[in-house]
């Protein structure tokens, strides 16, 4: 997997990509990682990548010519504003310079550069939530390309016209999208072939699917009806000492019996996804 992460604050991910399951996927060979300052894109003396929003109102804008030359130098293409959508599929369309044409907002997956197995991931507050659903369908890809934003975010025509996702990491706004690209790197790579040393840890985790919690085993306190596809939290670990301060170790636990260790965690998994996100439970879990 190719990581591409564009940024006006390179040396942020020194720390993030440094430790653990990360760092060993990269010397690994498995996550490659590069990362590419917004602002060697930008061509004054000043190297400005943002400019005041049009209407007024708060803050500064990043400017969408440097981040589409920062995509476009990556994917070796430029991009045509509506190109396709004029079915203009003689070389002239070439000519034009990008953003002379008229500008067709286009679904995000259809944008002009999108390429097979290239995500190019715009951050953003007001995107898609990002979720292990998410991160299960990058981990497929070669190559994502993270376009962090700042300010008050990024012109809208990178939305409209290079992004092929735009993506939140949660129902808060950060600063910058450093971390949630850092984060979304994290997620990816753990789940690419070998970045684990035990591929099972990403099966039996959070926000695993089940298909029907009524069937999970002995939970009968549960009143949920026979819904497919729901996603259950993790169930609780422990370790050694079997007793601390006083507190114990579930017997279950200490006891061998793997089926009644496999039914005690199902029920255990069930409570804890009740108790702090009912909401997994809903069968509405959006994509
Ligand atoms: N004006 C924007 C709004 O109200 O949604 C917030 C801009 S935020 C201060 C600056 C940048 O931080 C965004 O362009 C985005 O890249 C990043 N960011 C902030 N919150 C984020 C979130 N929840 N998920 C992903 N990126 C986020």
């Amino acid at each position: 997997m190719q990581f591409e992460i564009v940024t006006i604050f390179p040396d942020f991910f020194a720390g993030p990509l440094d430790y653990g399951i990360v760092r060993r996927a990269r010397e690994a060979r498995i996550a490659d990682v590069r990362v590419h300052d917004l602002r060697a894109f930008a061509h004054d003396r000043h190297r400005t990548v943002d400019d005041r929003p049009f209407g007024g109102g708060e803050g500064m804008v990043l400017k969408p010519e440097p981040l589409f030359e920062a995509v476009e130098s990556l994917l070796g293409r430029e991009v045509l504003f509506g190109a396709h959508m004029d079915g203009d599929s003689n070389d002239d369309a070439s000519l034009h310079p990008a953003g002379t044409r008229h500008a067709v907002p286009l679904p995000s997956e259809e944008t002009p550069i999108a390429q097979a197995g290239t995500a190019i991931v715009l951050l953003s507050a007001s995107g898609k939530l990002f979720r292990q659903e998410t991160a299960r369908r990058l981990a497929q890809l070669d190559r994502i390309i993270l376009l962090c934003g700042r300010y008050e975010g990024v012109d809208e025509r990178v939305t409209e016209h290079l992004a092929t996702d735009e993506l939140s990491i949660g129902d808060y706004v950060l600063s910058g999208g450093e971390l949630g690209a850092a984060l979304i790197l994290d997620a990816v790579t753990r789940l690419l072939p070998g970045a684990l040393g035990n591929e099972d840890s990403t099966i039996n985790e959070s926000f695993s699917a089940v298909d029907d919690v009524s069937n999970k085993a002995d939970f009968s306190t549960s009143h949920q009806s026979p819904v497919a596809s729901h996603l259950l939290l993790d169930y609780p670990h422990y370790t050694r000492p079997a007793e601390f301060r006083g507190c114990t170790v579930p017997e279950v636990l200490l006891g061998g019996n793997h089926e009644e260790i496999r039914k005690w965690r199902q029920k255990k998994a069930l409570e804890k996804t009740k108790r702090n996100r009912p909401d997994l439970l809903s069968g509405n879990i959006p994509t």
